[in-house]
């Protein structure tokens, strides 16, 4: 009602309230409402000048938005496997990926889960290589006990309803310690304008609404502990889970604090144990079934199968189960059991 009698729609109070709020939440300097994740990784990309003739390592297990981000900008996505156990972009990995045309390395937070950010900085050393973290999926993870989205030079939000944080349709943010990059983005993200009808740049059209604004500063203050929920869901899980012969659990390295966006189990059977999960009453999903490399989107880039085999694996094996705060974990976590218990006897 705030915002409808204010008559405020596209970039107002609301949105600036939100930024100081959520800058703040993720111990930043700035952030930047925009449209959506996936414009938020892309403009930080432009804002960066990186673009045609620039290589952008990213993960090769990840959601097609960070690829895209990459090659909506001219760049080409240099893929690299992941950490096996963990899932997240293995470091090591990240430096014999690096050549004299890498302008930046996104790491993506899967699943809620950190990715090894101080290993890829010593990585990058003194090299003028960004690192960006893709951060949709974990609003309010830590890495030794700092919050990410301000660990690397910018960070991309996404406020897609199922995220961790979520508004009620399509937002995202940008968040980073670098007053340029922001001040630049503040243009690109609308029209390019310096003043009203005055552009610099040839920029975009990718703003938060009010509205959604207005519906994030009401769940921004909820969200650490919905994230608590998840995390006492997922403990839930690890236990009851345990020692299940085939089935491997989700890794979290004793620096990281994860927000639980998915709770992804992984299993040869994948395939007959969500059929058995769904007989059972339990629904599940697979993130991703096709990594990106496989996907039509990209076949011009030449990649195949078995060019990425760490990936491919986790594509074939990756099962995610239900995971929202207050989840009925012992129903899920009893019909998991069952089927290992029905099919080792
Ligand atoms: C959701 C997501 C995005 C894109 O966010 P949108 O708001 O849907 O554009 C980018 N990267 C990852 C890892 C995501 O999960």
């Amino acid at each position: 009602m705030r915002v409808l009698d204010s008559n405020w729609f596209v970039l107002g109070p609301e949105v600036e309230a939100f930024e100081q709020e959520f800058a703040a939440y993720c111990e930043a300097k700035h952030c930047l409402g925009v449209g959506n994740g996936l414009d938020a990784l892309h403009l930080i990309l432009r804002g960066y000048g990186i673009g045609a003739g620039d290589e952008v390592i990213v993960p090769a297990h990840t959601f097609i938005a960070t690829w895209l981000a990459v090659t909506y900008s001219g760049a080409r996505p240099v893929p690299v496997e992941p950490d096996p156990l963990t899932g997240n972009i293995d470091p090591t990995r990240v430096a014999a990926a690096i050549t004299s045309k890498t302008r930046a390395v996104i790491a993506v937070h899967l699943h809620g889960q950190p990715a090894d950010i101080v290993a890829i900085r010593q990585v990058i050393g003194g090299r003028h290589i960004r690192l960006i973290e893709d951060a949709a999926q974990a609003h309010g993870a830590r890495v030794n006990g700092s919050r990410i989205g301000s660990l690397g030079d910018a960070a991309a939000f996404s406020f897609y309803p199922g995220k961790n944080l979520g508004a009620l349709g399509d937002g995202g943010a940008i968040v980073s310690n670098d007053p340029q990059l922001i001040h630049g983005l503040r243009q690109l993200r609308n029209y390019g304008a310096v003043a009203k009808y005055q552009h610099e740049k040839q920029g975009w059209n990718s703003r938060l609404d009010e509205l959604q604004a207005a519906f994030l500063r009401c769940k921004l203050p909820l969200l650490d502990t919905d994230n608590q929920a998840r995390q006492v869901a997922a403990n839930h899980y690890l236990a009851a889970l345990a020692g299940l012969p085939g089935l491997i659990l989700p890794t979290t390295p004793a620096w990281a604090s994860p927000v639980w966006h998915l709770f992804t189990i992984r299993t040869p059977q994948r395939d007959t144990l969500q059929a058995h999960l769904k007989r059972n009453g339990v629904e599940t999903l697979v993130h991703y079934p096709t990594p990106p490399h496989l996907q039509g989107a990209y076949r011009d880039l030449g990649w195949g199968a078995g060019s990425f085999p760490i990936s491919e694996s986790w594509a074939r094996q990756t099962l995610s189960l239900p995971m929202w705060p207050g989840v009925p974990c012992e129903f899920v976590s009893a019909a998991v059991r069952s089927f290992f218990v029905s099919t080792t006897n």
